[in-house]
């Protein structure tokens, strides 16, 4: 059989533009094309009598411009077989074929057979699904994944990450609820956006935090600059239901062109810098010590769960006079930790990792009981009731998460307590997060005889209306206006304000933070009920704590005889 020339097969090639555009026009699942000795037939088409009136070939048929070439290429190799992917038309419109050339003997130099197989709809529900997986759906940003598959189309060196970091916003969302949570995700995206260049591209890759990628042409200090304006556009106040809201984030930077081995660590390199970002205060660029970090904080919350689970955590008690007789009421109870490596961790560090990782639950349950023994076991030893209560701290997401009354209830039984030997202590977030659900926990923990208290008043979100409403029996004066208040006349106007609306509303207070004789003998002047702090003594181990009270209970040197 005689050989075709390559202009020859141009040539029929010509017919099968037809096809190519039957293809484009008419969806066709499968086609079928026989090229023999200069000739195409058509056949095997489910829908390829539709082709017919067609109309004109086109000069400059895709079908010549693409496969024209790679058809007379197969025929003049030794191939057997070709199979590629190939598409039709434009980028918005275009269809996806499979394409086979094939021939039974390499010797056959002038026919083949081509096959196109229509993979658009499939080809198109996996874009689709892609699109998907890679959007957020709450801001429609690109997600973390979609993030990433930006950055791998980018030159990496050209290129730096910023991982945008809210502040706090686990008690916001808590705070706010998560509808008003979603809405200020959203407006917080936008106000990013605005603060960005046209080149710039926003990504949202997890709960509160956002990437950017964005183009370093020479200067690194670009990023700073952007991360800059990041923080003054969020700090802006906004309205959100009833709250005036200014969020702080904090911003990490990854360099492409630094060391990461890949784009899911360049990205991880930013989320480190993040955390140190949270401590400075200003953005801070990735070092690799950050790593480190990194992981500590991570083994933080492994070693805290099993350190619970193995009933590792013991509960400190710091004493709470009464500020005109001087004597112990009450014991605040407070969690202290040290891991099996003999390190001791704060309750400023391990209670957030509690909160954020819902260990907050057991942890708070285990709080109950062991106070409730420790009580108990005070008692046996008194012979009698030995004259204080305790006080245990709830966290806001624990009393969104678990319910109280119950557990309290059972720690009760178990020790034959009374509840009111109990007060619990809650934040302000506490209540504004779910004020229905919890008023209903309150009156719950009231039912069963217990004292209520709000911890750190004043730091909070200043809604007042609650205070009334609720069932809230003390206010404990936040730490942060009682210390130095001698020297602050301001500190003195607000401490002031906070015991007449606690007078006003029939409620007793504590201060927080006593350190010295002169701020308590103040205090009492002034009417606050009671008080807490080292000047009275630390918080201290339970058969200390024994011991105070066993001395008569009276810690205060001024105190009345
Ligand atoms: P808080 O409930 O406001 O407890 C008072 C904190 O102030 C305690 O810190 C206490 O040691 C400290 N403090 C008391 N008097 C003074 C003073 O005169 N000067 C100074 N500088 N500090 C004083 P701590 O024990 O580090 O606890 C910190 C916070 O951790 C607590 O604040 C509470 O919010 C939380 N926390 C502790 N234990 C628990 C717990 O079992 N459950 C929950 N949910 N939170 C807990
Ligand atoms: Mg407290
Ligand atoms: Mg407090």
């Amino acid at each position: 059989m005689a050989s075709m020339a390559p202009e020859a097969i141009a040539q029929n090639i010509v017919a099968t533009d037809l096809v190519a555009r039957a293809l484009e026009l008419i969806p066709i699942p499968a086609a079928h094309l026989v090229l023999t000795g200069g000739q195409f037939d058509l056949f095997a088409m489910n829908r390829a009598y539709r082709l017919a009136g067609l109309g004109v070939v086109a000069e400059r048929s895709p079908m010549i411009a693409d496969l024209g070439p790679r058809i007379i290429a197969f025929l003049e190799s030794q191939l057997i077989r070709s199979d590629f992917e190939w598409v039709l038309g434009d980028t918005i419109d275009c269809r996806y074929y499979r394409v086979t050339i094939a021939r039974s003997f390499v010797a056959l130099r002038d026919r083949c057979t081509i096959s196109f197989v229509d993979q658009t709809s499939q080809i198109q529900t996996e874009r689709s699904l892609r699109r998907e997986m890679t959007t957020d759906s709450l801001t429609g940003l690109p997600n973390r994944e979609g993030f990433e598959d930006l950055i791998e189309g980018e030159d990496r060196n050209a290129n730096a990450v910023l991982a945008i970091d809210i502040d706090r916003f686990g008690r916001l969302n808590s705070c706010l609820g998560s509808l008003a949570g979603d809405e200020l995700l959203i407006t917080v995206a936008r106000r990013i956006k605005g603060a960005l260049r046209a080149r710039d591209t926003l990504a949202r890759i997890g709960g509160d935090q956002f990437g950017i990628l964005m183009g370093i042409d020479s200067d690194r200090e670009e990023a700073y600059a952007l991360a800059q304006r990041i923080q003054r556009t969020l700090t802006t106040p906004f309205r959100l239901t009833d709250y005036e809201i200014s969020v702080e984030c904090s911003v990490g930077i990854a360099y492409g062109a630094d060391e990461a081995s890949d784009v899911a660590e360049l990205i991880r390199h930013a989320q480190f810098a993040v955390k140190r970002a949270k401590v400075s205060g200003r953005a801070e660029s990735y070092l690799p010590q950050d790593f480190a970090i990194a992981r500590a904080q991570f083994s933080m919350e492994t070693a805290l769960r099993r350190a619970i689970e193995n009933r590792e955590l013991r509960l400190a008690y710091q004493p709470i006079c009464d500020l005109a007789t001087g004597r112990i009421v009450s014991f605040e109870a407070l969690a202290r930790w040290t891991d099996l490596q003999g390190q001791v961790h704060c309750p400023t560090n391990f209670i957030p990792v509690a909160e954020e990782s819902g260990l907050i639950v057991p942890l708070g349950r285990w709080a109950i009981e062991e106070a409730a023994q420790t009580l108990a076991g005070w008692d046996a030893r008194h012979g009698a009731h030995c004259g204080v209560k305790v006080a245990v701290n709830l966290s806001a997401i624990q009393l969104q998460r678990d319910d109280i009354a119950p557990v309290l209830s059972a720690a009760l039984d178990s020790t034959g307590l009374t509840g009111d030997r109990f007060t619990l202590e809650l934040t302000e977030s506490a209540i504004v997060s779910d004020p229905d659900r919890i008023a209903g926990t309150m009156h719950a923990l009231k039912a069963l005889g217990t004292t209520l208290a709000m911890d750190d008043f004043g730091t909070g979100y200043s809604n007042l209306a609650y205070l009334q409403r609720l069932p809230i029996d003390v206010l404990k004066i936040d730490r942060s206006f009682v210390t130095g208040m001698l020297a602050d006349r301001d500190k003195v106007s607000i401490v002031r304000a906070i015991l007449s609306l606690a007078q006003a509303l029939g409620m007793k207070t504590t201060a927080e933070g006593i350190e010295t004789n002169e701020l308590a003998q103040t205090l009492a002047a002034l009417g606050c009920t009671f008080g807490q702090g080292y000047f009275y003594a630390k918080p201290l181990e339970a058969g200390a704590a024994y011991a105070m009270i066993g001395a008569g209970g009276d810690v205060s040197p001024f105190a009345p005889g």
